[in-house]
């Protein structure tokens, strides 16, 4: 599998991985050509995930400024077709209580503010007719030890507070009779407002969305360079409008059959963004592959058997977490780390040992089989957040990256904030939004200091 830490290109045209929501989303809409042409834009915007479709769409709709956007494979082919679908509140990885020790609580509630404006316009969006299996509504953390029950109670208790979240304490007795009865699970918080969907239906809804507000998609096109062109030569002779601040031609994007001249340019490439792509985000991420097994379909004595009741999206507290939901089709979809290396990312062991967790937590589940297993690569940053900002000094170049498998609803409200960023317009005076992705110190041993979290994790979870 491709590797973002060794690769140069995430490849071209590449087919999308043979995921349950592969497999159950329908036929893909009619993918958009690839550029074999050059090309002269206002802004491009390299990536056609949630965050670049959302750019895409914001700039059209609120600014009125058309995006191409240029996707090396197809419509969703990184995260934002392979997650688990779990739209929650949510930015990073960073808990509120330490944003506050950091920043105060102002600079957290603003933070908290972001979360909820980008779940309002992701719900606002489905709504315009997206058909991608919303579930019923709840997101329950799950203490998967009883000393973690303090911590979950801390937690609900200060979003309470402080944001006053809809945040209700589960008892463990509670949890057995009303949503699950799993081995690995002592209490739980419920979120009211988090819940699971159909994240390729929904990308391919955020796309036909885009493209009908005006902006246009190429598929199969990697951009191989970036390419500042020097600025006192650019412009000269353009005949496209000007907008903002700029109506030169800052930078050439390189793809195989064609090259794209551009005025702004937009990274949306997350963590599947190659190796070496830009000064800008070089050695500021950490893709960490995310693996997802789909059971098969569950009878109604298996469900009954561990009285799986809700279809409320879950996942735990540990470091090395564990997630999973009922699918609509009553196939359970489980989720936690994958492989060190894209390499090793196919290796059945890793769905194996997901499945042995699975059965481990509802031991009535000991004969089901897996029908789908498939991964990706979440974008992990070194300060639990992402990053929504310029990548160069003139503001013609924008990045959005570090998300830490938390991006589903936040991509969306980031490709906004990216769309107000290259318009001219300001954006909220927030570290997701004024501070770079910080960079790895010794970056070419992140790998080996992601193994060394890895044995942590498994102490911390077991023992601590
Ligand atoms: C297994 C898994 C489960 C997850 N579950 C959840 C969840 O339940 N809830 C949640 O909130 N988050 C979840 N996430 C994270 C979430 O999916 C991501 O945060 C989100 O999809 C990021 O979207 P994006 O548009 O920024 O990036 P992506 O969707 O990854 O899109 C990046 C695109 O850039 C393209 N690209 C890369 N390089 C180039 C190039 N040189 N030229 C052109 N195109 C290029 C890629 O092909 C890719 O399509 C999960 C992630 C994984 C992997």
């Amino acid at each position: 599998m491709y590797d973002p830490l060794k690769s140069y290109s995430p490849g071209v045209g590449e087919r999308y991985p043979n995921s349950y929501w592969f497999n159950h989303s329908g036929p893909a809409p009619k993918q958009s050509n690839k550029l074999q042409k050059d090309i002269e834009v206002d802004v491009a915007i390299i990536g056609a995930g949630y965050t670049g479709l959302s750019c895409a769409y914001h700039l059209a709709t609120e600014h009125k400024i058309k995006a191409h956007i240029l996707e090396a494979n197809q419509t969703a082919w990184g995260c934002s077709g392979r997650n688990a679908g779990f739209i929650l509140k949510s930015t990073g990885r960073k808990p509120y209580a330490r944003m506050i020790r950091q920043w105060g609580e102002s600079v957290a509630k603003d933070i908290y503010n972001e979360t909820c404006e980008g779940l309002e316009t992701v719900n606002q969006l489905i709504s315009t007719g997206i058909d991608c299996d919303p579930q019923a509504k709840g997101y329950l953390r799950v203490a998967h030890k009883p000393s973690m029950v303090k911590v979950i109670k801390a937690q609900a208790k200060l979003l309470k507070q402080l944001f006053s979240y809809d945040v209700e304490y589960i008892s463990q007795n509670e949890l057995k009779t009303d949503y699950f009865d799993s081995r690995h699970a002592f209490g739980a918080i419920r979120f009211a407002d988090g819940y699971g969907v159909n994240p390729l239906k929904l990308a391919w809804g955020y796309q036909n969305l885009a493209i009908r507000a005006g902006a246009e998609i190429y598929t199969a096109s990697p951009v191989e360079k970036i390419i500042s062109i020097d600025q006192a030569h650019s412009g000269a002779g353009s005949n496209t409008r000007s907008y903002a601040n700029s109506d030169k031609n800052n930078y050439r994007l390189i793809t195989p059959e064609g090259i794209v001249t551009a005025k702004k340019v937009v990274i949306a490439t997350n963590g599947y963004t190659p190796y070496q792509f830009h000064p800008s985000i070089n050695n500021r991420m950490l893709p960490v592959l995310s693996q997802i097994i789909v059971t098969r379909p569950l009878t109604s004595a298996e469900l009954s058997n561990c009285n799986f009741i809700t279809s409320n999206v879950v996942m735990d507290t540990r470091a090395l977490k564990y997630y999973f939901r009922k699918l609509p089709d009553n196939r359970l979809l489980f989720g936690g780390r994958g492989a060190i290396n894209g390499k090793d990312a196919e290796d059945p062991y890793y769905a194996d040992r997901l499945l042995k967790v699975l059965k481990s937590s509802f031991p009535s589940l000991s004969e089901v089989k897996v029908d789908y297993s498939w991964s990706g690569w979440i974008c992990m940053a070194l300060d639990d957040l992402p990053h929504i900002v310029k990548g160069d000094a003139q503001g013609n170049l924008f990045y959005s990256a570090g998300y830490c498998g938390n991006g589903v609803s936040f991509s969306v409200q980031a490709g906004k904030r990216l769309a107000q960023q290259i318009a001219g317009q300001a954006v909220p005076n927030l570290p997701l939004y004024n501070q770079s992705l910080p960079k790895f110190p010794l970056p070419s041993l992140r790998r080996v200091g992601q193994w060394g979290y890895f044995q942590y994790g498994k102490v911390k979870d077991r023992w601590f």
